[in-house]
């Protein structure tokens, strides 16, 4: 069966290929009825082409559509071969000046903070490299696809609308210009007709409906074939979607998710083909294994040539889109057949079809719809204005449509407004940052078609949920009801961007509309004044907490619009006028609504009385919601800014205002604000905490809590009468006048007292400033213009951010009381201010600070300060204070009241300094607080009781305040002196004064006395401490640790310096030193111990890892761990082992009870709850006890290994060439008797006899191990443990590779500290911190002893192997060739396998002497390996002809090599380049050598290679017993030597090398670095938005991720890059870490602007990324879209990390300290 439909299939694509476009065409340009020919030709051919079995060949599809439908399209469209006819069109075409390139997702977009008309115009990379933002203040974002670069749009920037690029074509005034007369007439006539009718087609076939019909086309397919189409919805989610397929059709899980896949991304896809039965049952199954959610899958039974139809129907949308891309004519044409009414009248136009069928249309197909739209309607200047009246018509309709809709709004039509409005955020929808003018032109539409009414009308039909009132009632509303509240929101955001570009210029047309639209947005606000009224609850606790989220999301997304809103009245008297007064009619409306029944009171205070009404706010309901009377609030304020309060007073209803009418509600409001503080509400739950909580917050306070002290403001001047006795309020009503029009004072002063109480606080970084102002609709604050006057900016160290930190001379501005304070804020910033006063040695006085006058609306304000009412208040409090007699007052209250007094003296000195001659100052507040009480009270006048309370010791803190008082009153009065010059009686309150400071500084010195002996105590006690401290502060934990460590431990640094003598590291020469006696302290049970060879071990925490850091081939294919021999280490590196460690000791035994009790711990826990822990206790995971760092082992520690075996004097030791002829024989004598052993166990036979034995080599002696039980327990603990990470095995103590895996951990682990040292410059001793130090030691004894534990057997056999690497014999064949070993490796393992032979050896040859000529002869092996493979250009370096002696002898040596590779050898005939190049090639292994052989043998360094300075190879020489000219150890040992070169040369490999064959390491391998990353973000961010899925055939991958380590860029975090890992689907970045990192990754999650590193397959967290802005911030997840350049040192950090093996320490501290990151799948990523 599909053998045949494949045959069927190619014979069709025979007749089909055979079809000629150009003979089509002709046809058609003949025909008298072209749609019906062309309808012909499609009902013909589409369903031969499309939907011929059951999976989709789009490539196949693709090329015979183009060959048969549509090249004839081509040829008529063009009247001649396309391929002329298109570049013939394009050459004539005078582009547009708009860029108007359309996004992919995830490509970046920049707008200019400065130019741009809006955040919603954007560039594309290009045009803004090209443009003059570029070194402006500008915002980077990534786009979601979909919207258009703005360039050239004149309207979207205030400035440089063109790039270099678009400009050339702004010569002409293009846009008056009728792009068609670029055309042919007859082309014109031509495009008409193809368009209509493809277009007109592609339009019924995707509305199309009915199944078994086709629109205006023949059935002509009777085979009845047909599809089961499954399509998306955004209910059901990918698992269900694909366990369902799987069930339904039978499919593999593979094939469910591409199903998934697929039907995610386009909408829709078959998931079955055959007759209708076939695919009926399929879609009943889906139904019914779906329907237990709120509504099934949708899926349908189609007839195949539908599908054939709608497919090609796309394709023709496509190819339109891309046809008019090349003229302006063509898409003009376009645009016209678009919305040239059809037959039916209104909305039959193909473009209103499709809109009005958008929700019912499937993803992809809307998705190329779409893009059709914005390249021919959005791009053409005229048709533009044309589709937005369509669009603004059909808006309600599409509203609807979309509430109903469960697509995503990006994916729906009603987006197209979307796409023009969205600030760029990735919060919410995908950001859009397309702006198509057409509504930027919004006033037209206001104008024209209503807009702002529409929408307005069309939100609230949509939210009908009210209650008796008519209120928005959220209270019990359904889940339906939440989602399309969710999505009603979306046109408020219309609303917004209707309303961004204010008018320049009122017509009345336009007054008129937005006074209409104005009359809607009241009745909105109407519904929303008293919604959510709560009522205090006494008694019982409220059950269920209220919901009060909408209320509160519905005020912060109307906050903006109202301030718009206000914004557009401001701009015109009339408007305003008539506004102010629509909305104190309505405001009256709701009044009279709901204080019905209430009596007026009268109250009467000091002779005055005021009528107010009583209303009990804990006893009935009161709202927080109030917009209508703020509104009203920020109108009046907007009369008072304007001056149209002045100048009009007629036209305004200023009389008609009742104060209680207009401030009651605002003044519940604060009252239960009040109450709540005090603790009355409790029983109401948190939503009220809540409220109140937001009611204040930054992001509603604009438009609800300041607006209500407006309010008040109002009120309170007009009726200068007290209404509460709250004086906070009071401090409020007087002091706040730092909105413009209140006080006089313009917006810059109100944002810099924003920020200089924010920063009173505490320092600040950019961001949190950011969030803590008001931004405005260009998401701008206005701080980057001032900020700079108020604070100084502190750059960023390695980590933490830069701070703003406030300039000291703004202290005085601060005020303690100011408005936008929370409790916490006002008594963390008035410690702070304190703090700072006292660190300055001053009083901590916080008095208030000088304020700005009123304007004179608000000016009579002041007056409340020296009212008789507030004196009398004052008074009383104060008398309370003094008294100080349990009456109800409270410290607050008193610092209420001196801060009043404070503000009223403020005020009357200012007034005093700005006195101009003929004014006289009314303010007179200093001559009221002297006079004393009248009769009958005769109480004592203010001033005097403030002079009392001065020494009240019950007053201690107010102390400074009351002086500070006292001290400006006086300078008040001398100024008053001075004006009148009338004279005033000294007052005592100056001596008074003196003589209190004096004894005041002597109160202070005696407490700062005291504070200072207590520091010192704490001080001592905290150094005790120290440890605990560091395990709690663990950002200063790794410096602190190993400065401590040095402090501390203290064991191996005296080593005893030898000086002048010359000191060697090994060999018979070896300088001999008494090795301290070392004691060391156990971290669990404090006891001290000493470190022998027969006492309890004593271990180090360690954590092994498998590592690819110094790989030079990130390509090897891992081998069978269970058959890989790891005896030869490659010089590629590409897998090591790495040993670190904390440097913590324990005993062992400790250690392995703390390990148990961690590993019983963990069973309990994993019964009770699945949760899971940093570390994995059943890998022998662990954490340090002392400083939580992640552990799997513990490294034994030992005293120097070698002393117990080096047994004899150095006298008569034989030279190299006699030893190895000895050890020739040793090695022999074992091989042989390893055969021996092998093939009989019967003892000693014939051969054995017939062997002579090397004199006093005795093969059967056995070693006693001399190693404590304890000892040898752990280096097989730790050899397993080594062993089980290395090779990613079981354990198996008896494998024979386990001592090779430790010999190969002490190398790698001593190269990557080589490394690290080099790369960093410092000297290769006295520099290394503490725990390598410690760590370094530990692991080189170790390995040098863990032969003891060993077979002794395994360990000669793999002696004999090494040695034969470099010393052959016949036993051993196939061996690796010196080119493809890494010498220092072999070195290791040979010198710490040695051992093993030479306890047998009783011939007295030291092991010094075989340590030494094993150095030497591996010395020389690498020098040959060098110059093999040195690369060395001659004419490279400038040459110095000094033909020393290293440089001749080095040229003999290359010329013999020549000679041995038969002159295969480049010829190279300067010596001095030779020896530079060796000596770089060999420095590093060398300084490894050194390394290792000081911790081998403990032999102190010398002076000069602790240091960085000249010489250091000589040194180095010397330290390691080597001549410093290296080519004497050839010529010394000529006789042996040259044979070996010889039999090296004579390798197979070498010599294919040699012949070009093979690539071979050469030397010296550079350091391997982190990738380099650009400085520039976006660049990374276009490079990411470039790069597609290599898995779903071009389709945009949606994390894309780039590892740091080889520059692989990755499609993270998806089903389609999922790959199978031993067993398990893992994500591409845990994919890519087992090929590129073994396991451990770094890598750079574009989008997100996120480092991510991961570790195995559940280890991960994410990391700062290097990259910062200019306020030396990161911006994780590209919210704030600045700027932001690569940080250098950052990024260093990062791969010091990296280098230092501590990726995985680096996550588990990370997972401790934040529990929720151990629950992530990082395997997905
Ligand atoms: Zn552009
Ligand atoms: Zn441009
Ligand atoms: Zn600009
Ligand atoms: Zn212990
Ligand atoms: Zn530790
Ligand atoms: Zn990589
Ligand atoms: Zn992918």
């Amino acid at each position: 069966m599909a053998a045949d439909l494949e045959s069927e299939v190619q014979a069709i694509d025979k007749s089909l290929l055979e079809c000629s476009a150009e003979e089509i065409a002709v046809k058609w340009l003949q025909a008298n009825d072209l749609q019906k020919e062309v309808y012909q030709h499609l009902a013909y051919y589409v369903p031969k082409i499309y939907c011929r079995g059951p999976n989709p060949a789009p490539q196949r599809e693709d090329m015979l559509a183009q060959h048969v439908l549509l090249g004839p399209m081509e040829w008529y469209l063009c009247g001649e071969d396309p391929a002329f006819g298109f570049p013939k069109l394009e050459q004539a075409n005078k582009p547009s000046h708009l860029c108007g390139r359309v996004f992919k997702v995830g490509e970046p977009t920049y707008s200019c903070r400065d130019c741009a008309v809006d955040p919603t115009c954007v560039l594309c990379m290009e045009c803004f490299l090209g443009s003059i933002h570029r070194e402006h203040r500008y915002r980077m974002t990534t786009s979601g696809g979909g919207g258009f670069c703005d360039c050239g749009d004149t309207e979207a920037w205030k400035e440089g609308p063109y790039c270099q690029k678009h400009e050339l074509n702004t010569s002409e005034t293009a846009e008056e210009e009728d792009p068609l007369v670029h055309l042919p007439e007859d082309m014109v006539a031509r495009a008409y007709n193809i368009f209509a009718i493809t277009f007109k087609y592609a339009v019924d076939i995707l509305t199309w409906e009915k199944e078994n019909e086709l629109p205006g086309l023949e059935m002509i397919e009777k085979s009845d074939t047909y599809y089961c189409m499954l399509f998306n919805d955004e209910v059901h989610t990918y698992e269900q979607v694909i366990y369902t397929l799987q069930k339904a059709v039978n499919c593999t899980q593979k094939e469910a998710i591409g199903f998934a896949t697929t039907v995610d991304r386009d909408g829709r896809r078959s998931v079955r083909y055959g007759d209708f039965q076939y695919c009926d049952q399929a879609k009943s199954v889906i139904v019914r294994n779906t329907s237990r959610q709120t509504k099934p899958l949708k899926v349908q039974v189609m007839h195949s040539s539908i599908v054939a139809h709608q497919s090609f129907g796309l394709k023709l949308l496509t190819w339109l889109g891309s046809v008019i891309g090349y003229s302006d004519g063509l898409r003009r044409i376009l645009c016209q057949v678009g919305l040239q009414e059809g037959p039916d009248g209104e909305n039959s136009s193909l473009v209103d079809k499709l809109m009005l069928y958008d929700s019912k249309l499937w993803k992809g197909a809307r998705n190329v719809y779409h893009q059709l739209f914005m390249s021919s309607l959005l791009m053409d200047l005229k048709y533009k204005k044309l589709f937005a009246i369509r669009f603004a018509r059909n808006y309600e309709r599409l509203q609807s449509d979309f509430m109903k809709d469960d697509h995503d709004r990006e994916f729906s039509i009603a987006d197209l407004s979307i796409q023009i409005f969205t600030v760029p955020s990735l919060m919410g929808w995908y950001n859009m940052c397309i702006n198509p003018y057409f509504l930027k032109k919004a006033r037209m539409l206001i104008t024209e078609e209503n807009l702002m009414t529409t929408i307005i009308k069309t939100f609230m039909d949509h939210l009908r949920h009210r209650d008796i009132q008519g209120r928005f009632q959220f209270e019990r509303y359904t889940a339906l009801q939440a989602f399309k509240f969710r999505r009603v929101q979306s046109l408020i955001l219309d609303l917004k961007y209707v309303l961004i570009s204010k008018p320049t210029e009122w017509s009345d047309d336009l007054r008129r509309k937005f006074l209409e639209g104005f009359d809607a947005f009241l009745e909105l606000l109407k519904c929303m004044q008293g919604m959510d009224p709560i009522t205090r609850q006494v008694g019982q606790h409220i059950e269920m907490e209220p919901e009060w989220e909408a209320a509160f999301t519905l005020q912060m997304k109307l906050t903006l619009v109202i301030s718009m809103m206000q914004d557009w009245c401001a701009l015109d008297e009339k408007v305003l006028i008539e506004a102010y007064k629509k909305c104190l009619t309505v405001l009256m409306q709701c009044h009279s609504g709901f204080t019905d029944g209430e009596q007026p009171i009268v109250l009467s205070m000091c002779g005055h009385s005021v009528e107010t009404i009583r209303y009990c706010v804990s006893q009935e309901k009161v709202s927080i919601h109030l917009p209508v009377s703020r509104l009203l609030a920020g109108l009046h304020v907007l009369l008072s800014k304007t001056e149209v309060a002045y100048k009009f007073p007629e036209l305004l209803p200023l009389s008609e205002l009742s104060p209680p009418m207009l401030i009651e509600h605002p003044l519940r409001c604060l009252v239960l604000c009040a109450q709540v503080h005090a603790g009355m509400w409790r029983r109401n739950g948190f939503s009220l905490v809540n409220q109140i909580y937001y009611y204040h917050n930054v992001k509603c306070r604009r438009e609800m809590f300041d607006k209500d002290i407006v309010m008040l403001q109002d009120v309170v001047q007009q009726n200068n009468t007290l209404i509460e006795e709250m004086l906070y309020l009071i401090i409020m009503i007087v002091g706040e006048r730092f909105s413009p029009g209140i006080g006089q004072v313009n917006t810059t002063d109100e944002i810099k007292r924003e920020i200089i109480h924010q920063l009173s606080i505490r320092p600040m970084a950019h961001s949190e400033l950011v969030k803590a102002l008001p931004e405005d609709e260009n998401r701008e604050t206005g701080m980057e213009s001032v900020i700079e006057e108020v604070a100084c900016f502190k750059k960023p160290g390695l980590t933490g951010r830069g701070l703003y930190e406030l300039k000291p001379e703004c202290a005085k501005n601060f005020n303690l009381y100011f408005y936008h304070f929370s409790r916490a804020e006002q008594s963390k910033a008035e410690e702070a201010q304190r703090k700072l006063k006292r660190q300055n040695r001053e009083d901590t006085a916080l008095p208030p600070p000088a304020l700005p006058p009123f304007c004179p609306l608000f000016a009579s304000l002041v007056n409340i300060l020296q009212s008789d009412v507030m004196l009398c208040i004052m008074g009383t409090i104060l008398q309370w204070a003094v008294e100080h007699n349990g009456y109800a007052w409270s410290e607050s209250m008193l610092q209420r009241v001196l801060h009043l007094i404070g503000m009223a003296l403020q005020e009357e000195k200012q007034h005093l300094e700005n006195l101009s001659e003929e004014n006289v100052v009314t303010f007179t507040f200093t001559q009221k607080i002297s006079k004393p009480g009248e009769a009958p009270s005769n109480s004592p006048s203010i001033l005097a009781m403030l002079e009392t309370l001065q020494n009240a010791p019950h007053l201690e803190v107010h102390k400074d305040m009351i002086r500070w008082i006292l001290k400006t009153f006086n300078t008040i009065k001398k100024l008053r002196e001075s004006s009148s010059s009338s004279p005033v009686a000294e007052t005592e309150g100056n001596i008074m004064e003196e003589s209190s400071r004096d004894k005041d500084k002597a109160e202070r010195k005696r407490k700062a006395e005291i504070a200072r002996l207590r520091r010192e105590k704490i001080m001592a006690q905290m150094s005790e401490m120290q440890r605990h401290f560091i395990n709690e502060n663990k950002e200063l934990f790794q410096q602190t640790l190993e400065e401590l460590d040095t402090s501390a431990s203290g064991v191996h640094e005296n080593s005893p310096v030898i000086l002048d003598a010359k000191l060697t590291a090994l060999g018979p020469e070896q300088t001999r030193v008494a090795e301290p006696r070392q004691v060391v302290m156990c971290i669990l049970c404090q006891e001290e111990q000493e470190v022998k060879v027969d006492s309890r071990a004593m271990v180090l925490a360690a954590f092994i890892q498998r590592s690819t850091v110094l790989s030079k081939n990130r390509n090897k294919i891992t081998p069978d761990p269970e058959k890989y021999d790891p005896l030869f280490m490659h010089p590629d590196l590409s897998c090591g082992t790495h040993t670190g460690s904390c440097g913590h000791i324990m005993h062992a035994h400790c250690w392995q009870r703390y390990f148990d009790a961690v590993q019983a711990k963990e069973q309990r826990r994993q019964q009770r709850l699945r949760v899971h822990t940093s570390y994995d206790v059943e890998n022998g995971e662990f954490l340090c006890p002392l400083c939580e760092c992640l552990s799997n082992t513990v490294i034994p520690l030992l005293p120097p290994p070698r002393v117990l075996f080096n047994r004899l004097d150095f006298s008569g030791q034989p030279n190299l060439t006699q030893w190895i002829k000895t050890l020739s024989q040793q090695v022999q004598a074992i091989q042989l008797l390893r055969n021996e052993h092998c093939a009989s166990h019967s003892g000693h036979s014939e051969k054995m006899d017939q062997l002579q034995l090397p004199e006093g080599f005795r093969p059967d002696f056995k070693l006693k191990n001399p190693y404590s039980e304890s000892i040898k327990e752990m280096l097989t603990t730790f050899g397993t443990a080594t062993y089980k990470v290395g090779l990613k095995v079981h354990p198996n103590e008896e494998d024979p590779r386990v001592p090779i895996m430790c010999w190969g951990s002490c190398a790698y682990t001593i190269q990557t500290i080589e490394r690290i040292l080099a790369d960093e410059d410092k000297p290769l001793f006295g520099h290394l911190p503490c725990r390598q130090d410690d760590c370094l030691m530990s692991l080189t004894r170790f390995a040098a002893a863990h032969w003891t534990v060993s077979s002794l057997s395994a360990v000669q056999g793999h002696f004999c192997t090494l040695l034969a690497s470099l010393v052959p014999n016949e036993k051993n064949g196939n061996l690796p060739c010196i080119l493809d070993i890494d010498m220092f490796h072999l070195l290791v393992s040979l010198v710490l396998s040695f051992p093993a032979i030479h306890c047998q050896d009783f011939s007295g040859v030291s092991l010094g002497t075989g340590d030494l000529h094993l150095f030497h002869l591996v010395t020389m092996a690498h020098i040959i390996q060098i110059l093999l493979t040195s690369s060395t250009e001659e004419n490279g370096m400038d040459q110095e002809n000094t033909n020393s002696e290293e440089e001749v002898a080095v040229l003999t040596l290359y010329k013999f090599l020549c000679q041995c590779t038969g002159s295969a050898l480049k010829e190279i005939s300067s010596g001095w380049h030779l020896w530079r190049n060796l000596k770089a090639g060999i420095m590093p292994f060398l300084r490894c050598s050194a390394l290792f052989f000081h911790y081998l043998n403990g032999v102190p360094a010398p002076s000069e290679i602790q240091v960085n300075g000249a010489n250091q190879f000589e040194h180095l020489c010397s330290y390691l017993s080597l001549p410093n000219n290296l080519t004497c150890l050839f010529q010394e040992n000529g006789e042996i030597l040259n044979t070996l070169i010889e039999s090296w040369c004579s390798n197979s490999e070498v010599k294919r090398y040699l012949e070009g064959k093979r690539h071979a390491i050469s030397y010296a391998r550079e350091s391997n670095k982190l990738i380099d990353l650009p400085d520039d973000y976006s660049c990374l961010i276009n490079q990411a938005s470039n790069f597609s899925c290599p898995k779903s055939g071009g389709d945009k991958s949606r994390a894309p991720t780039l590892c740091l380590v080889c520059g692989t860029m990755l499609c993270s975090q998806s089903y389609c890059c999922q790959t199978e890992l031993e067993g398990e689907d893992v994500g591409a970045c845990t994919a890519h870490t087992y090929t590129c990192g073994s396991g451990v990754g770094i890598f750079l999650r574009v989008r997100e602007c996120q480092v991510l590193f991961l570790a195995g397959k559940t280890k991960g967290c994410f990391y700062p990324p290097p990259y910062l802005d200019d306020y030396g911030e990161t911006d994780q997840g590209l919210r704030r879209g600045n700027p932001l350049h690569l940080c250098k040192e950052r990024f260093k950090k990062i791969q010091k990390l990296w280098q230092q093996h501590s990726i995985t320490e680096e996550i588990g501290h990370a997972q401790e300290a934040n529990q929720t990151l151990v629950g992530i799948d990082w395997q997905h990523l």
